[in-house]
């Protein structure tokens, strides 16, 4: 027997039985993000390596080993996106679109080579916003807000929001210095990974996930001692925005964020829900980065929502009903079947928001009734040589009690446009 092909490990198909969480999430996520003013982007899965390493960091998890690179045909080094904000940035320069503030939005798969588990994929997707050229704490409360209101159109509750604040560069800068002797004076205690970071990138040891450093990381020096005038003023205004708008949160001053290119406020919604991997939104304020990749200096901030983990949430509430179609149109008989196909081209032209099935496959007037039944279908229309030879058409009530009617196919939009 031949052998069978296999989707990518960590990589996964969505089955119609799951859609339905799926396009609620994204439907909801939509009408949010629109309701806010935001606007769609789309930009192509496929970057140049640098592009992410000038933004990302040479120095992070993701540009070292998670990502997706490969020498195309022509030698060009690209890479799978491993997120959407790099990719934004770089339309938004090439674009032209930094001249005046400017909403955005973007959903789509990003790729990661990292260990598949529960939460965590090779292939996995994103919800995400960026805006441009707002630099005030007003629009981090907005970001923040905007994913409140979608948590509860969603029903999720319980969701925790931890923020906090990573300064200028300048004050990292120093605040990097305490923090290195600090990390230094407890070496022994490291593991190797932290220990390899401990001079390119030391405030990822924070952002570890072995618990054996939990001690060493909470004793450690916080940031939030480190900041300037302007950045306390910022994240007392952020705070101050939230505390106005009755959003719980917690400082945790651990908070550093994976990528480099954040600055000032960052923040992450996360649930218990989910064992390790609970950070379902992360997100923040990336002033810098626009300058970095040869845009005018534009100040910015931005979120990503992990769709799985949200769809893993959602799966465990109620399942939505999944509606059926409204009709399902059998045809028994060669002329009813070259006719059928064109009835429902005429009934959808009437209403286009109909949702039918015209069988397809032949077959016996009873295997077809069956199929129309199993299909979940409000209404059976039945088309045989009969009906068609009177320009009429069956109609059978499949959900609910009721004779058979007929209906003239002239008739048969009004009848759905009465009932459906
Ligand atoms: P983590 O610390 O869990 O690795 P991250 O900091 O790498 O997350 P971001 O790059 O900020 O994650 O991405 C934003 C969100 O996208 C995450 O909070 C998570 O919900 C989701 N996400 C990130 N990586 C994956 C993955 N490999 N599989 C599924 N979802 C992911
Ligand atoms: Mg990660």
């Amino acid at each position: 027997m031949t052998q069978t092909i296999q989707a990518i490990r960590g990589m996964h198909d969505i089955l119609p039985e799951r859609i339905a969480l799926w396009q609620t999430l994204e439907d909801r996520a939509r009408a949010v993000l629109e309701g806010y003013g935001y606007q769609e982007i789309r930009t192509p899965l496929v970057e140049m390596t640098d592009l992410f390493e000038r933004s990302i960091g040479e120095v992070t998890d993701i540009v070292e080993k998670e990502m997706y690179s490969f020498a195309d045909r022509n030698g060009d080094r690209l890479s799978l996106r491993p997120e959407g904000t790099a990719s934004c940035v770089r339309a938004a320069v090439e674009h032209g679109l930094l001249a005046t503030p400017h909403r955005l939005w973007y959903r789509g798969p990003m790729f990661r080579h990292e260990r598949p588990q529960q939460g965590r994929y090779r292939q996995f997707h994103q919800i995400g916003v960026e805006v441009f050229g707002l630099p005030g704490p007003d629009i981090d409360q907005e970001v923040v807000l905007l994913t409140r209101r979608l948590w509860h159109t969603l029903g999720l509750g319980k969701l925790r929001l931890e923020i906090n604040s990573l300064g200028e560069s300048d004050e990292r800068a120093v605040y990097r210095h305490e923090l290195v002797s600090y990390l230094e004076g407890h070496r022994e205690r490291l593991d190797e990974d932290s220990l390899r970071r401990l001079h390119s990138n030391p405030l990822r040891v924070l952002d570890s996930k072995n618990p054996d450093l939990e001690p060493v990381i909470a004793e450690a020096p916080r940031i939030t001692d480190y900041l300037g005038e302007a950045s306390r003023e910022h994240f007392a205004g952020f705070r101050a925005g939230l505390d106005a708008a009755g959003i719980d949160y917690v400082i945790n001053p651990r908070l550093v964020r994976g990528l480099d290119y954040y600055n000032r406020t960052v923040f992450e919604w996360i649930t218990d829900a989910l064992g390790t991997q609970g950070t379902v939104c992360a997100g923040g304020r990336y002033d810098t980065l626009v300058a970095r990749l040869g845009g005018r200096p534009t100040p910015a901030v931005g979120f990503a929502l992990g769709v799985e983990r949200l769809v893993a949430l959602l799966a465990s509430a109620p399942p939505p009903v999944t509606p059926g179609p409204d009709a399902y149109l059998i045809a028994v008989g060669d002329g009813p079947r070259t006719q059928a196909l064109s009835i429902a081209e005429t009934l959808r032209d009437a209403r286009p928001d109909l949702r039918l099935i015209c069988h397809c496959g032949g077959g016996s007037f009873k295997s077809q009734f069956k199929k129309a039944d199993r299909s979940g279908a409000r209404y059976a229309l039945v088309l045989g040589e009969d009906e068609a030879a009177r320009g009429v058409v069956g109609v059978k009530p499949l959900r609910a009690q009721g004779e058979q009617t007929e209906v003239a196919l002239d008739q048969l939009s009004d009848f759905f446009t009465a009932r459906c």
